[in-house]
């Protein structure tokens, strides 16, 4: 495969698609900015080599063609400040070819949001009112529209690279499909989305025995096909978070008002089975963190986990099951970390999930693999200062959830072929 590190991009232009989507305030400043400086090391490296850069992303989800609100220019200054260069500004990024034509090797040239055409999607703007046949003669028609905007981006530059891992998951024009108008020698990855490759593999597939998963977050219903899959790759399971509740009352416990998904009691008791024909060790809470009320300042008190009283909730796991939880991962060689143990927003509920991140933390200061990711547990590690004491924090929500269950993700796969 071609790398950022083997190609020779003296005189050449990169078209790079990057994940710029970053949040902004009422007045348009960044108010978070990991996913820029994110793609710094690809960017500063194809201008060292002597290559020309046309950065390409999304932002938001545009309605129109343009919206001010969704628009990249109001990043334009931020990232020609972190790149250290003037950086030229092309605001409709399908007419971009006088510019791009023009620029010289060491110069960047940023498209605007490639998501007000509705062919960066592949999906039709349609009106509310459409009628069937409407809706699929503009479904036909808009992948043929697709073709030619794609075709508009590939023009632009003499080789691809891809460091968007946040839109790994989608088959999207200037993610995946793009890349079909480069030879293999002349597309490749980006640091980043290398980084983040990697950190799926070894989880995945260059597995370090015992191999321990702590899922938490609050619904069954949305980890399903990750547990699925992971029964045939861990050895530990760890459930935690709200999830609990639904496997405690599937169990026959009482859990008074705990979140709990009542319609996947069977599907809980399915998973246990599974995991012990799998020889995978289940661990679940024993005693829970109660509240009288779902806020910060509520009445607590600690009680096993099958013992809630009517009308109070289990919001994090408790001591007992802190330990034994702690124990499991200090004795681990690769963790994956997927989901709070408890409502970690509240600041009196974040014992459990600060216990987790620390007991990783030494397993990885032990020479264990730790990989975190999907949204909440990143804020969590970053909650608790753990970000730079474990092995890997994905900047991929959706894109690294899926790759976990074992999905074939369209951006890499592009890269690959
Ligand atoms: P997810 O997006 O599925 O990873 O879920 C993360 C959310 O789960 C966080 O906002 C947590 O507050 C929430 N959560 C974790 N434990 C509980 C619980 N015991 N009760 C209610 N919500 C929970």
């Amino acid at each position: 495969m071609q790398t950022i590190d083997k190609f020779d991009f003296a005189g050449k232009k990169a078209f790079v698609r990057v994940d710029f989507n970053v949040p902004l305030d009422e007045n348009f400043n960044i108010t978070d900015d990991t996913r820029i400086r994110a793609a710094l090391p690809t960017l500063k490296k194809i201008l060292e080599k002597g290559g020309s850069l046309i950065i390409a992303s999304h932002m938001g989800r545009p309605k129109t063609n343009p919206d001010e609100k969704f628009s990249l220019k109001h990043i334009l200054g931020h990232i020609s400040k972190k790149l250290g260069v003037p950086v030229q500004f092309a605001d409709d990024c399908q007419k971009a070819q006088a510019q791009v034509a023009a620029l010289q090797a060491g110069e960047v040239l940023l498209l605007e949001n490639l998501r007000f055409y509705a062919e960066e999607e592949g999906k039709p703007r349609l009106a509310k009112d459409a009628t069937d046949e409407e809706k699929a003669a503009a479904k036909k028609a808009i992948k043929e529209s697709q073709k030619a905007f794609t075709k508009v981006l590939a023009d632009y530059a003499d080789c691809y690279v891809n460091d968007a891992f946040g839109t790994a998951h989608r088959s999207h024009a200037s993610t995946a499909l793009i890349a079909d108008y480069f030879d293999t020698d002349h597309k490749m990855f980006g640091f980043l989305m290398e980084k983040e490759v990697m950190a799926v593999e070894k989880v995945m597939k260059d597995i370090n025995r015992p191999f321990t998963a702590i899922m938490g977050g609050s619904k069954v219903s949305s980890k399903i096909e990750i547990i699925e899959n992971l029964l045939d790759k861990v050895d530990n399971l760890i459930i935690a978070g709200g999830m609990t509740y639904t496997f405690t009352k599937a169990l026959g416990g009482k859990i008074g008002i705990s979140i709990c998904e009542d319609d996947k009691l069977d599907l809980a008791l399915a998973l246990l089975e599974k995991a012990k024909a799998k020889n995978v060790k289940i661990v679940l809470a024993v005693d829970a963190k109660i509240a009288n009320k779902f806020s910060n300042d509520a009445d607590t008190d600690f009680v096993k986990v099958g013992e809630i009283p009517d009308a109070w909730e289990g919001m994090d796991i408790g001591p007992e099951t802190e330990k034994i939880f702690s124990e499991v991962i200090k004795n681990s060689k690769t963790i994956l970390w997927n989901g709070p143990t408890g409502v970690f927003e509240f600041d009196n509920f974040t014992s459990g999930s600060r216990a987790v991140g620390n007991a990783i933390a030494e397993a990885t200061k032990n020479g264990a693999f730790s990989l975190v990711g999907g949204g909440d547990s990143v804020a969590c590690v970053n909650k608790f200062g753990l970000t730079d004491k474990v092995s890997y924090v994905s900047t991929g929500g959706g894109a690294l959830l899926e790759a976990i269950e074992g999905k074939t993700l369209p951006g890499i796969a592009a890269i690959k072929k």
